[in-house]
């Protein structure tokens, strides 16, 4: 099936409310610029140095969103244009973000991560951290930045009951600090959960944003 065949199926599986992220990490701007010609407007990569050349040389109308773990000497290079920052892991990134934000005289969308997997690797805030960094006096003066939601991965398994489970924590910590800390905040919206293997369970437990890459562009030789 060609790039095009594979979004629009995927689009009949998802409803109205839902996001399609299609990740074209390691794929040439021949591959992304099939998928926008379908219609598909964001995209979502994990390498600073690849995001900004493909920013450089694609469409400008392309949404683009950084999904992969974010080292804070990098912020900067992606800080001018960056539409959506998946995984904010820690304060000291968050501040950094609101820093080079700043500087470009812009707001940055930022996601929380949380570690919803059974997996040492993967990367994420638990529940209470994310309290503290919400209390903390250091997140109550950032002006340059606004926190839209919540990310998370699901351990990389075949139990779907597991995977069920923990998309469903990670929609109980989105309406946890929805209801502490976003009660009136209409950008505390999204829930950024799934991906090519489990994105309908995902969309199932109420994601609001899915990350596919593999299903759009075919299997990648590397991460
Ligand atoms: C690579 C990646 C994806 C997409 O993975 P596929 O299995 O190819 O759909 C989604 N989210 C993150 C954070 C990724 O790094």
């Amino acid at each position: 099936m060609s790039i095009s065949e594979n979004i629009n199926s995927i689009n009949k599986t998802l409803s109205a409310g839902v996001k399609l992220v299609a990740v074209s990490k390691t794929k040439p701007n021949e591959a992304i610029l099939e998928a926008y010609n379908a219609g598909v407007r964001i995209f979502g990569e994990n390498k600073v140095q690849e995001l900004t050349t493909k920013y450089e040389t694609l469409p400008k109308d392309i949404e683009w969103h950084f999904i992969g773990h974010l080292q804070t000497n990098k912020v900067k290079y992606i800080a001018p244009f960056v539409e959506l920052i998946h995984a904010v892991d820690s304060l000291k990134l968050l501040k950094t973000i609101d820093r080079e934000a700043d500087k470009n005289e812009r707001i940055i969308n930022c996601l929380l991560q949380f570690h919803i997997a059974n997996e040492e690797t993967k990367f994420g805030l638990s529940h209470d951290e994310a309290i503290a960094l919400l209390d903390s006096d250091e997140y109550q003066k950032m002006q340059n930045i606004r926190i839209c939601g919540v990310m998370g991965m699901a351990t990389f398994t075949e139990n779907t009951e597991q995977v069920r489970n923990e998309f469903r924590l990670l929609k109980n910590i989105f309406d946890k600090l929805k209801d502490r800390y976003f009660a009136d905040n209409e950008y505390f919206k999204e829930i950024s959960m799934g991906m090519s293997d489990d994105y309908l369970i995902a969309v199932e437990q109420g994601s609001t944003m899915v990350r596919i890459g593999s299903t759009i562009f075919g299997h990648r030789e590397y991460c």
